[in-house]
């Protein structure tokens, strides 16, 4: 069976109805590649791309509230460094314009880009289900294992919550991959800092789940972004990462380039001040 209800709430009752016998599509972008290849979903087919609403970013209590079905076109027009070019950075223009950030963190692959860049502004995802209503979910307590999350099989992802670009300092993305475009990452790494100055980072495929740095970020918490701090915060991330090798590019490469672009998006988040500072 093929469903395609016209709100979200009606979404929400077939999976909690259906649960793991019904699979979600949104753009359709990792979902399709299978079926292209002969596989077979071997269940009904919940598509939500007619559900109103599902596509909206609104202000919400001085955040904002990006639905599931916000694409990766939308997130590239937001005043927020780290994420719109996180998003310029997917596929090519047909996989921007349908692909969703539900669909990113809900296939919660280790080189998700929308959602390193999510990582790095701290954000939260609702999960929703029909009777039981909604849960907010930090997003690094989200991720859980390789493409395991929290999400249930009787919920959708219907919300997730970021900073307005007014309560960030800075933010900054860096990828690294074969070639200029549709590059899916060997190394990926976004940083932002925070008005209150807290400083996240956060890495793609280096370890089984889109990660944050958090043995790194606690070196860099209250302190002034000297060279010095960002040269003992290149050799912290290396080491913090658990990459591992394989047809794209080897562990040790890796951890060389985590250094890397550590360096980089942490110099994008100094001030001028810092920028002079040894
Ligand atoms: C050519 C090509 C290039 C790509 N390049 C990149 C890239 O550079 N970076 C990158 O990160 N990704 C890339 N991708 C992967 C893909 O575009 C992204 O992962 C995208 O975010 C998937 O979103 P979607 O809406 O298309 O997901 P879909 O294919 O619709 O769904 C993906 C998964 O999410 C589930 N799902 C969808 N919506 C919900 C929901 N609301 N609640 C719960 N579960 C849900 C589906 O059941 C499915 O398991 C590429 C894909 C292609 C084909």
């Amino acid at each position: 069976m093929f469903y395609r209800p016209d709100t979200f709430a009606a979404a929400l009752r077939l999976k909690a109805d259906h649960a793991a016998a019904i699979k979600p599509i949104s753009g359709g972008t990792d979902l399709v590649v299978g079926l292209n290849r002969g596989q077979s979903l071997g269940v009904d087919v919940l598509d939500l791309t007619a559900a109103k609403d599902y596509r909206r970013i609104d202000h919400a209590d001085g955040s904002l509230i990006l639905s599931g079905g916000t694409t990766f076109a939308q997130l590239e027009q937001l005043d927020i460094a780290c994420l719109a070019r996180a998003a310029a950075s997917v596929g090519g223009p047909q996989i921007r314009n349908r692909g969703t950030i539900a669909g990113n963190l809900a296939t919660a692959s280790p080189a998700g880009d929308g959602s390193v860049a999510l990582l790095a502004l701290d954000a939260e995802v609702e999960l929703a289900h029909a009777d039981r209503g909604t849960r907010w979910l930090r997003l690094i307590d989200y991720f859980e294992d390789y493409r395991q999350t929290a999400l249930g099989d009787d919920e959708l992802i219907s919300h997730v919550r970021i900073p307005t670009p007014s309560a960030l300092q800075a933010s900054a993305w860096y990828k690294i991959g074969k070639r200029g475009a549709v590059n899916i990452s060997l190394v990926c790494a976004a940083a932002a800092r925070f008005l209150d100055g807290r400083i996240c980072l956060a890495f793609g495929s280096v370890a089984p789940i889109p990660m944050r740095a958090v043995q790194t970020e606690k070196l860099l918490q209250g302190q002034p972004l000297t060279g010095a701090l960002l040269h003992q915060a290149a050799q912290a991330a290396s080491a913090e990462v658990k990459p591992i090798d394989d047809w794209r590019a080897s562990a040790d490469y890796r951890k060389a380039m985590c250094a890397v672009l550590a360096r980089r998006v942490l110099e994008q988040l100094q001030t001028d001040d810092e920028r002079q500072m040894p």
